[in-house]
């Protein structure tokens, strides 16, 4: 007997997270079987000619950081999964402040409030992969 109007943005967010867990997971899951197929390939040019194996090795590096860029974004949406039922959802992991409301509608996974994250990718700017 839920109102779909009156979701609490522990709802919300939380079928927005179980969605894009899912999505992940399978994501993860298609790399890791064609990762798979590259690895036996590897092994069959080995066989055959040793000059193809170096191709091989950069397309298994490239799937890997897909991998583990999956990895890191399935550890967040689970992690806030995990502050829905601990009922810590919301409240900032850095400073224990309320994270807005707009930004945990775009981004349910945030863990930081807005200044806490824009201070933490301060600290790494050379690193280009930034959260909304
Ligand atoms: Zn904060």
């Amino acid at each position: 007997m839920t109102d779909r109007h009156s979701q609490t943005v522990e709802e919300k967010a939380k079928s927005k997270l179980e969605k894009r867990l899912a999505a992940l997971r399978s994501d993860i899951q298609r790399e890791l079987i064609k990762r798979d197929h590259e690895l036996y390939g590897d092994l069959v040019d080995k066989m055959s000619d040793s000059s193809d194996a170096s191709v091989a090795d950069l397309l298994i590096d490239v799937n890997l950081a897909e991998i583990a860029r999956d990895l890191e974004e399935l550890r967040d949406v689970e992690s806030a999964l995990r502050r829905i039922e601990l009922g810590t959802f919301g409240v900032c992991t850095q400073c224990s402040g309320d994270i807005q409301k707009a930004r945990l509608e775009t981004v349910p996974e945030a863990s930081r409030c807005f200044s806490c994250q824009t201070a933490e990718e301060g600290k790494n700017q050379r690193d280009s992969h930034l959260k909304m």
